[in-house]
C-alpha cells in the first residue's frame, strides 16, 4: 500500500514515511492510494472475532507489507488490553464506550497505536525521534501517556499555562521518562505558533528528527476505524441487528473519516450522523455545498470547539469533493448547549446511565435525525470520553456529585512536573537544544 497527498503534488511513500512526517511535504494529508477490501467470507470469519483480531485484520491491510505481522500482532495485543464495550440503552440503541484506555478518552485508540508504530519506524532507521505537540488537553494526554516508554521515542508537550482543566493537566504532566512538559505562559495560539516554528528552524532539524502527532497523521487515523468495525460485526454476531447508524461527536472530524474508511472496506454500516455543537461549518457544507471555516466558539463540548477542521480535506478526498455523495452516507446536525444538558439529564433519568457532554451532543443528534428522517435502523453512539473527565458540566446538568474511577484518582495524586517558559521562540529552541540525546 502506499500513500500520497491530498494536495497531490507531493512523492507518493511508504507508510512508514508517512507516519514519521506527518504532514505531506506539499502540506496535504496522506490517504491510501486505494482502500482496501474485505470479501463477504473474510467478513463472516471475522464475524465472531474480538476486538483484536478485528484490529489486526485490518492493520495487516495498511501496514502488513512494512512490518512482520507477528510484530505486528504485538503491536495491536499491547495497545488495546482494554474492553471497548457495546452497551444497549434500549432495543436498538446503543453506546460503544471509547474511554477504557488510560486517558478516559477515545484518542487513546489513535495515539496507542501511531507511538507504537512510530517506535518500531525510529528503531528501524536508527533514529531518536521527538514528537513536539501543542494541545489544548485531551489529544496531549492521550500521545503522553501512549508515547510513554516507547523506545527510540521522547514527546515534548505544550500547553497553555491555566487554560487547562486540573485533571488534564496532571494527565499531561505526570507520564514522566520520555516525556517532558512545558507549561507555556500564553494561550493555546502561542502553543501552536512556537510548535510551527520548531519545524521550520534548520539549526534544530540538524539536530533532532522532529515530527508531530495530531490528528493529520495517518497512522492515528487508521486504528480508530477497528471500533467501527469491531461494533458492526459484534452488533450482527450478538443482537443479530445489521447496518447501524452511528452518531459521531465531532470537532475535527479525524473520527467520521476513520468510520468512512471502515464503510468503504466493507464493514455493515448503514448511516453516520456528524454530531456538532455550534461549530458548524460542516454541518453547513453537507446542507449547502460551500465551505465557509468560521472562528471557534466555545461550548461545553470543548473537545469539538473547531472552527476549521483539519480532517475535513481527508473526508472530501474520500467523496471525490461531491458533497451531495457525501451528503447520502453522513447527516449533519448541529446541537445547541441547551440541548447538550438537556440530553445529559434525559440520559440519566430514562437510563441510569451517565454521558459526558461530548456523547450527549451524539445522542441528542441521533434522537433529531430518527425523528427528521423516519430512520428505524439500529443506532450507536460513539462515547468519546468518560464523564468524569467533565466533572463540572455533569455535575451542574444532574445536580449529584458523581464518582471518579481508580485511573483517575492515581493521576490526580502524582506529582506535576512541567517546566515553565515564555512565548519567545528562544526559549523553546534553547529547552529541545538540550535536551540529551
Ligand atoms: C477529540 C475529541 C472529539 C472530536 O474528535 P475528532 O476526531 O476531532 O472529530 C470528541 N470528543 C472528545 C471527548 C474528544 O476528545
Amino acid at each position: 500500500m502506499i500513500y500520497f497527498s491530498t494536495n497531490k503534488t507531493s512523492t507518493p511513500v511508504s507508510i512508514k514515511k508517512a507516519t514519521l512526517e506527518g504532514l505531506a511535504p506539499d502540506g496535504g494529508l496522506y490517504v491510501p492510494s486505494g482502500v482496501p477490501g474485505f470479501s463477504l467470507p473474510e467478513l463472516e470469519l471475522l464475524e465472531g472475532g474480538n476486538f483484536r483480531s478485528i484490529a489486526f485484520a485490518i492493520a495487516k491491510k495498511f501496514v502488513g507489507g512494512e512490518i512482520p505481522l507477528d510484530h505486528l500482532g504485538d503491536i495491536i495485543d499491547s495497545c488495546y488490553p482494554f474492553e471497548t464495550p457495546l452497551v444497549e440503552l434500549e432495543k436498538g440503541t446503543f453506546i460503544e464506550e471509547l474511554f477504557s484506555g488510560p486517558t478516559l478518552a477515545f484518542k487513546d485508540y489513535g495515539a496507542r497505536f501511531l507511538a507504537r508504530l512510530t517506535g518500531y519506524f525510529a528503531s528501524e532507521e536508527r533514529k531518536l525521534i521527538t514528537v513536539l505537540v501543542a494541545t489544548s488537553g485531551d489529544t496531549g494526554s492521550a500521545v503522553a501517556y501512549g508515547f510513554q516508554g516507547i523506545p527510540n521515542t521522547r514527546v515534548v508537550l505544550l500547553y497553555p499555562s491555566g487554560k487547562v482543566s486540573r485533571l488534564q493537566e496532571q494527565q499531561l504532566t505526570t507520564a514522566g521518562g520520555n516525556v517532558h512538559a512545558l507549561e507555556v505562559q500564553g494561550d493555546f495560539d502561542d502553543c501552536q505558533r512556537l510548535v510551527k516554528q520548531a519545524f521550520v528552524d534548520p539549526e534544530l532539524r540538524e539536530l533532532l528528527t522532529l515530527t508531530s502527532a495530531n490528528s493529520i497523521n495517518i497512522s492515528r487515523l487508521i486504528p480508530q476505524s477497528f471500533y467501527y468495525a469491531w461494533a458492526s460485526l459484534h452488533l450482527k454476531a450478538e443482537y443479530g441487528m445489521e447496518n447501524p447508524v452511528f452518531s459521531v461527536p465531532s470537532g475535527n472530524y479525524g473520527n467520521l473519516t476513520a468510520g468512512v474508511l471502515a464503510r468503504m472496506m466493507g464493514f455493515p454500516i448503514g448511516h453516520f450522523i456528524a454530531a456538532s455543537n455550534a461549530n458548524d461549518s460542516v454541518t453547513r457544507y453537507l446542507e449547502e455545498g460551500r465551505y465557509e471555516p468560521r472562528p471557534t466558539i466555545a461550548t461545553l463540548s470543548t473537545a469539538m470547539d473547531v472552527g476549521n477542521p483539519s480532517n475535513f480535506a481527508r473526508l472530501r478526498h474520500f467523496y471525490n469533493n461531491d458533497y451531495r455523495a457525501m451528503g447520502s452516507d453522513i447527516t449533519g446536525i448541529s446541537v445547541s448547549d441547551e440541548d447538550t444538558t438537556a440530553a445529559i439529564r434525559d440520559i440519566y433519568n430514562r437510563y441510569g446511565y451517565i454521558v459526558d457532554p461530548h456523547t450527549a451532543v451524539g445522542f441528542h443528534a441521533l434522537e433529531e435525525y430518527r425523528k427528521q428522517s423516519g430512520n428505524r435502523s439500529p443506532g450507536i453512539v460513539l462515547s468519546t470520553a468518560h464523564p468524569a473527565k467533565f466533572l463540572e458540566v455533569i455535575e451542574e446538568a444532574l445536580e449529584r456529585k458523581i464518582e471518579i474511577p481508580e485511573r483517575l484518582r492515581v493521576v490526580l495524586e502524582k506529582e506535576k512536573k512541567a517546566n515553565l517558559i515564555g512565548t519567545d521562540y528562544r526559549e523553546l529552541a534553547d529547552f529541545l537544544k538540550h535536551l540529551d540525546r
